[in-house]
């Protein structure tokens, strides 16, 4: 079987890529856990070097990378750019925080001498989403790498392409043929990999299905599991919120990426007081978003990842519809392009409230206060994170430890950042990545106790 890359923009074959055989998979298990023995020997300082040339890579070959990540999956151009300089930032990050946050810890305890080291697990499997094709993939690996663990990527299928630029950024960038390897293999090679004995853990970044199967097979096999889930954040605007800026930073929230992004604001909850502002600037200004090419440097929507995806949603948004909701703009469909739309007079029971929208949709919800808002905010079976927009900060500090979710951001969009924990809570998932919690995913802490 070939997996192979498609345009969603036109529909063209861009590539196709064999899959590997069981005894080409087993081969490459084998390499990775000879490399480990090696690659943990090196010192930080060795391994920083690699993942400052695979910074430097990326800056270098920006425009090959970006053109491979909007070609295979149809976000704009600029937003892949963008993509890949956060990648060489990530790496640059790492390569030079890892040995301060990977310092073995002094105790003192009854002993002569204890302390606590933090060592590489081994082979790490990473199952990652075709939305953010060289960031997911970025995020799991400079950490994972520079704490001296080896990686084995299982991209999504339609983006193989991407994830052999990412195999070569590594190799090319120094690391030991073997350290970061990536696997063409389907989603049904996932069981008897995490049952070799040489893959010591998982982190999945994806859908809650996904999520939920690669748990269990983790847990069958008593190993860790991290998961990166799916996401409905709520985008608050309170009344005394500087109206603007939440639209500006609204509409940048729900339609980054042609609006696929766990953390992208799914649910708007606007205070009555400030609704009709907020409705009339944020549809002008959806109106003034240039849909086209994503290969284009003008445009700002793209095309879905694949046709079925923009099906999904068309089926979400007109189940809405019927149930009520008013469609103020939007609500077409061409292939795999969706039109930015906005909804309002939406119910919790509507599929664009009460489940997560991966595209370029906008439900607006009325509420009468801010006990309401974060209310209606927490109507959910999803734990990304909430952005609140308001000037008063003393009240909106006294939510944030009501709120369940893995952030809490006032005044701006949720986004990640290489020097801040990312993950979430209920459904969306749990453990973290980025900042020193995230590289601490896969270590083993180990107690060392001297009398
Ligand atoms: P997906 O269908 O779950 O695919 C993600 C990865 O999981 C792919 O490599 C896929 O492989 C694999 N996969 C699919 N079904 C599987 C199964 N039953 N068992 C094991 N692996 C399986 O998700 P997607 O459609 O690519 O991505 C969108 C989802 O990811 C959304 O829900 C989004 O919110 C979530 N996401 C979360 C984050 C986060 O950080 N929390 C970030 C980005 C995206 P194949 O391609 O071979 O099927």
């Amino acid at each position: 079987m070939a997996f192979k890359s498609i345009n969603p923009y036109n529909n063209k074959e861009l590539a196709s890529f064999p899959e590997h055989s069981t005894s080409e998979q087993e081969a490459m298990l084998k390499k990775a856990d000879k490399t480990f023995a090696e690659w943990r020997t090196w010192s930080f300082a060795d391994r920083a070097k690699v993942l400052n040339k695979a910074a430097a890579l990326l800056l270098e070959n920006l425009e090959k990378y970006a053109e491979t990540i909007s070609l295979e999956m149809g976000k704009p151009i600029s937003e892949s750019r963008a993509e890949v300089k956060k990648c060489a930032w990530v790496c640059e990050y790492y390569a030079e925080n890892a040995e301060t946050f990977l310092s073995p810890k002094s105790i003192s305890t009854d002993a002569h001498e204890s302390y606590v080291t933090y060592e590489p697990m081994g082979a790490i499997l990473a199952i990652m989403p075709w939305n953010f094709p060289f960031w997911q993939v970025f995020r799991f690996a400079a950490p994972t790498l520079m704490a001296g663990n080896v990686g084995l990527l299982k991209h999504a299928s339609n983006v193989l392409g991407s994830a052999k630029h990412i195999a070569d950024i590594f190799l090319e960038a120094g690391a030991p043929e073997g350290a970061f390897q990536h696997l063409l293999v389907s989603h049904g090679s996932i069981e008897t990999l995490l049952e070799n004995d040489i893959v010591k853990a998982v982190t999945l970044t994806g859908s809650e299905k996904a999520g939920a199967s690669v748990a269990s097979l983790a847990g069958k096999n008593i190993k860790k599991s991290l998961l990166e889930l799916g996401g409905s954040n709520a985008f608050v605007v309170l009344e005394d919120a500087d109206i603007d800026k939440a639209i500006e930073i609204g509409v940048k929230a729900r339609f980054m990426n042609t609006g696929q992004s766990c953390i992208a604001a799914k649910r708007f909850i606007v205070v009555e007081k400030v609704y009709d502002k907020f409705v009339e600037g944020f549809v002008k200004k959806v109106k003034a978003l240039k849909s086209g090419d994503p290969m284009s440097d003008s445009s700002e929507i793209g095309v879905l990842a694949r046709e079925d995806l923009a099906d999904i949603l068309a089926e979400q948004v007109d189940k809405s519809v019927e149930m009520g909701a008013k469609v103020l703009i939007g609500q077409k469909q061409k292939g795999a392009y969706y039109e930015p739309t906005v909804l309002t007079d939406i119910s919790a029971d509507m599929p664009v409230f009460k489940e997560e929208t991966f595209g370029p949709v906008t439900p607006i919800i009325k509420v009468k206060d801010v006990k309401e808002a974060f209310e209606v905010a927490a109507n959910t079976e999803f734990g990304l994170g909430i952005s609140v927009f308001t000037q008063d900060l003393n009240q909106v500090k006294k939510y944030i430890n009501l709120v369940p979710d893995g952030a809490f951001f006032v005044n701006d969009l949720v986004k990640s950042d290489p020097r801040l924990p990312f993950g979430g809570t209920k459904k969306s998932g749990y453990g973290r990545e980025l900042s020193r919690d995230g590289m601490m995913e896969f270590v083993n802490v180990k107690t060392v106790y001297i009398q």
